[in-house]
């Protein structure tokens, strides 16, 4: 058995809006995220992390953004996808962190369900998610409000050495 961690990171910018989603969810906000898919900066950072668990390259190698295809998706379809690619692999995820840094929206009130939204799109139980928030105390992009950072880290469990 081998146990491995992947690590993603992303960055959107807010724009004009009046909601945004991050892990999966919908949240009513003064902006939304500007991005080619939905811009769940949560799901993304994810998802990048579940594909660096199996060494298969990053969410814009999948999902290119100069493809018109992917215009509008549900970013939930790109972590599927990855996580199709690591069941495929046998490989099974005993535990994923996300680190939400922003000084708006508030997290805390959302954080039960980006966990539960998380854990029904990759099958895996709820406490296998784990979803925190920080801020970077009016620091740098994220404290002058021009976007969201998200980290996240996944640890996957595999038969082969
Ligand atoms: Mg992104």
């Amino acid at each position: 058995m081998r146990v491995c961690t992947g690590i993603g990171f992303d960055v959107h910018q807010f724009c004009e809006g009046d909601s945004l989603w991050l892990c999966g969810i919908s949240i009513p906000h003064s902006q939304g995220l500007k991005g080619h898919s939905d811009a769940d900066v949560a799901l993304h950072a994810l998802t990048d992390a579940l594909l660096g668990t199996i060494c298969a390259g990053d969410i814009g190698m999948h999902f290119p953004p100069t493809d018109e295809k992917w215009r509008g998706v549900d970013s939930s379809l790109f972590l599927k996808h990855a996580h199709d690619l690591v069941l495929k692999q046998n490989g099974k995820i005993t535990h994923c962190d996300l680190t939400i840094i922003c000084e708006r929206p508030k997290i805390a009130p959302y954080r039960d369900a980006m966990r539960r939204r998380i854990a029904d799109i990759l099958f895996i139980p709820l406490n296998y998610v784990s979803v925190k928030a920080t801020t970077t105390e009016g620091l740098g992009f994220t404290g002058r409000k021009e976007g969201i950072a998200v980290q996240a880290i996944v640890t996957v469990q595999s038969p082969y050495e």
